[in-house]
Parts: structure tokens; C-alpha cells; sequence
């Protein structure tokens, strides 16, 4: 592999999207890593990008997700030997971005002390 040695210096760190393959911006990539404190071959999201050992790079995307999923390029990428465990992962996805906006479900108005659910990132 060839490093390109000429990246615009206002782009900042670029991933590799192990669902797509395309490259893009690190801000709109997730990181994936084996976390084996929850399950022999468990893959979890790396929320904070600052896991150690291996990391996977997926677009925030479902439909990469899938493709990663589909195509087990997160196990090889995390050099996971069985089939990842990447339930908790989708479960983020679910719950984190979002597929199509119109279906996204409104529970906030009727609780008057919900826990409050940053955003943020
Ligand atoms: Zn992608």
C-alpha cells in the first residue's frame, strides 16, 4: 500500500470504512474494537476512539455496518478468528444514527424527569 503524501492539510485524519471500503473523514466513521471483558468474540463501539489494540473503521452509516457485517470484514480487521459478535455494535447503530428520520421514535414530552440523553459529540 502506497501512503498518498499529498493530503490537503485542512482534512484531517481519514479511516478506511471496513463496510464500503470508501475513505472518508474520521469524524464520520465509528471505531470498532474487540472488547473480550464482555464476550469471547465481542465487538463493541469504541465511542471515544481511544481504545487500545485494533480498531475497525465503519461509516456511521447502517447500511456499511451491514456490509461489514455481511462481508465479516470486522472480525478480520479486529483479527477476531470466530464469527464477531457485533450485536451491542447494532444496537448503538439503532440507537445512535439514524436511518430514516420520519421513523424515529419521540419519547421525550410526556416523562417529567427523564434521564437526559446527551447528544452530543
Ligand atoms: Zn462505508
Amino acid at each position: 500500500m502506497t501512503d498518498s503524501s499529498r493530503q490537503s492539510p485542512t482534512v484531517g485524519p481519514v479511516r478506511t470504512c471496513v463496510g464500503c471500503r470508501e475513505r472518508g473523514p474520521r469524524s464520520g466513521l465509528v471505531r470498532l474494537v474487540a472488547d473480550r471483558t464482555v464476550a469471547a468474540h465481542a465487538v463493541v463501539v469504541d465511542v471515544t476512539a481511544s481504545a487500545p489494540g485494533r480498531g475497525a473503521w465503519v461509516h456511521a452509516h447502517p447500511d456499511c455496518l451491514d456490509r461489514a457485517v455481511s462481508r465479516r470484514a470486522i472480525g478480520r480487521a479486529l483479527r477476531i478468528e470466530a464469527p464477531a459478535e457485533v450485536s451491542r455494535v447494532q444496537e448503538w447503530f439503532a440507537r445512535n444514527v439514524r436511518t430514516t428520520p420520519s421513523i424515529i421514535e419521540q419519547e421525550s414530552g410526556s416523562e417529567a424527569d427523564g434521564h437526559p440523553m446527551s447528544t452530543q459529540r
